[in-house]
């Protein structure tokens, strides 16, 4: 299927998706998912009329930046970074980081943004729901203590929670991993975290069942751009 059918066809599941849970789908953002797309493939996904693309390497995201400086396209980072990456990621000027999974993380981009002048950088938390050592993030019972020690921080915003679960063939086994970063959100919320609002999560197999656990954003990469050859997991090779 062409690129362009690709996307109508993952906009109107999405929108489908959100009348199916009795919501307005305009609550949900689309993150097209362009790591190791060509530019080109990037720049007729805009043209098709896509506005926000996902990131997982600094290097990469920062050439097709740079090569699509010209469009108004916004761009979400969305991978593993590096504490030592940190202050490169805020350089380049992400509309939102998915991907915060460490203290050491969240304190290093304070400490950088403060240096840079960056007065607001948004990001979410990354939870990790399951057990396997490829994933990372934050653990459940962690988030409330790292939420308290995260209120002094002045340029740094978090404003949600983003989880992915074990890859499976069976969308619905992502059901209950969801659920519980949306249970995690409104917990946050009742503690007085009034700010954490969005939960990224559901991907290319399974953002119907985010949308109806309540994603606000999806991150859909291959439904859009097509397969991913020879794909390394970044997380398997890059040491912190
Ligand atoms: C690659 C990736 C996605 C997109 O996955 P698809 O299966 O291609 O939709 C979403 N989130 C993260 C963090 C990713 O690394």
């Amino acid at each position: 299927m062409a690129m362009e059918e690709n996307i109508a066809s993952v906009l109107g599941r999405i929108k489908s998706a959100a009348l199916a849970a009795g919501r307005n789908p305009e609550e949900l953002t689309l993150v097209a998912v362009s790591k190791t797309a060509p530019v080109q493939s990037v720049k007729r996904a805009f043209g098709a009329g896509l506005a926000v693309f996902g990131e997982n390497r600094i290097q990469e995201a920062g050439e097709k930046m740079q090569a699509l400086k010209a469009t108004p396209a916004r761009w979400h980072f969305i991978g593993h970074l590096q504490t030592n990456k940190a202050r490169a990621a805020l350089k380049l000027g992400f509309e939102l980081i998915h991907s915060v999974d460490s203290e050491r993380l969240f304190f290093e981009l304070e400490k950088q943004a403060a240096l840079l002048n960056i007065e607001a950088q948004d990001v979410l938390v990354e939870i990790k729901l399951s057990h396997e050592p490829s994933k990372h993030g934050l653990m459940p019972e962690e988030l409330f203590g790292f939420l308290e020690k995260s209120r002094g921080a002045k340029h740094i915003n978090i404003v949600g929670l983003m989880t992915m679960p074990p890859w499976s063939e069976d969308s619905g086994a992502a059901r209950p991993y969801f659920r519980k970063l949306r249970e995690l959100r409104d917990e946050a919320r009742r503690r007085g975290f009034s700010g954490i609002g969005a939960l990224s999560m559901g991907m290319s197999g399974d953002f119907e069942v985010a949308i109806a656990e309540g994603a606000t954003l999806v991150r859909v990469g291959e439904a859009i751009f097509g397969a991913r050859k020879n794909e390394k997991e970044p997380e398997a090779f890059e040491n912190d």
